[in-house]
């Protein structure tokens, strides 16, 4: 966190050190990027990405759309626009903050995207088939997404009945889990926890950590087997 001082943004371990969530989805053939947050250019770089087929959102906030502009670098070598998937809610905030991308004039050079508008039903892109699930983060919706046998679940603290049926049976899950005490629109430690138990999710990786989780290190030893800290760059087969 900026500014702060703590053991945790001045520790030495490197997975301490985290950037924005997003993650990258990959078969042999198609590259997605969920989520294009304030560090998406560096989190590009780092993983030298060289071609993404399409950006998924899961929902409107700053940390999980303020990236899209670095899509640029994208539509230049792939010659091409990106497809962006979002819900209704996310696409009139990306019209609004990103502006000058929807202008009737646009200057040379800016992101050129196309947008396909998503619900809570499965799509498809290229290979990869996605389930969207609606989850809420306080009173907002959020889309959680599983592709095949892998969920990812960011900025919630909420899942109803009848969505968490699409997460059974998925092999591993992603889940927001934002720091030990309760927060009021993400999971806690505990909860989390608790909601990958219900799952009966074999193998669960907890994201979006604020620094008042405490270490690494430390956390990730008092978890139940099969459940971990996510890192930074932290690459999962499924
Ligand atoms: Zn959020
Ligand atoms: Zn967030």
């Amino acid at each position: 966190m900026i500014a702060c001082n703590c053991e945790v943004c001045t520790s030495t371990d490197k997975k301490d050190n985290r950037l924005r969530a997003s993650i990258l989805v990959q078969s042999s053939t198609t590259t997605i990027v969920v989520d294009t947050t304030p560090d998406f250019r560096y989190q590009m770089l780092r993983e030298k990405v060289e071609k993404i087929d399409a950006v998924l959102f899961t929902h409107p906030h700053k940390d999980h759309i303020a990236g899209l502009d670095d899509i640029r670098a994208f539509n230049f070598f792939q010659q091409s626009s990106i497809n962006i998937y979002a819900n209704n809610l996310t696409q009139a905030a990306l019209k609004r903050e990103f502006s000058y991308v929807f202008a009737e004039k646009k200057y040379p050079g800016i992101p050129e995207i196309d947008i396909i508008t998503i619900n809570k039903d499965p799509f498809a892109i290229g290979d990869i088939n996605i389930i969207p699930i609606l989850v809420w983060h306080l009173h907002m919706p959020v889309l959680a997404f599983r592709f095949h046998d892998f969920t990812y679940v960011t900025d919630a603290n909420k899942i109803e009945e009848e969505e968490r049926k699409k997460i059974t049976g998925s092999k591993i899950m992603v889940l927001n889990a934002l720091r030990k005490k309760q927060h009021i629109s993400h999971f806690s430690l505990t909860e989390a926890i608790e909601m990958v138990q219900q799952l009966k999710v074999p193998e669960a990786y907890f994201i979006h950590l604020s620094h008042q989780m405490g270490k690494h290190q430390d956390t990730e030893k008092t978890l139940p087997v099969g459940m971990h800290l996510a890192y930074d760059g932290l690459r999962l087969m499924c």
